[in-house]
């Protein structure tokens, strides 16, 4: 079974990956969780010039799967 990630800042579980692509510096991935992907987009968009592209996935939870299936 895949491992759930944690948040980047908090210590719950991640639910959205947020992968971003820079011009001048490395790409960088983080997960994080609901309260903080929020947090992290606004700062994100303060740097928007430097960035190449932005993706944001939801991640889904092996217990939503078991629900969904
Ligand atoms: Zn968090």
């Amino acid at each position: 079974m895949e491992k759930v990630s944690k948040c980047e800042h908090c210590d719950v579980d991640a639910y959205y990956k947020l992968d971003v692509e820079y011009f001048y510096s490395e790409n960088m991935t983080i997960y994080l969780c609901v309260k903080c992907i929020r947090t992290e987009s606004k700062k994100l968009i303060e740097d928007f010039p430097t960035i190449r592209s932005l993706k944001i996935e939801p991640i889904m939870h092996s217990t939503i799967l078991a629900i969904t299936k």
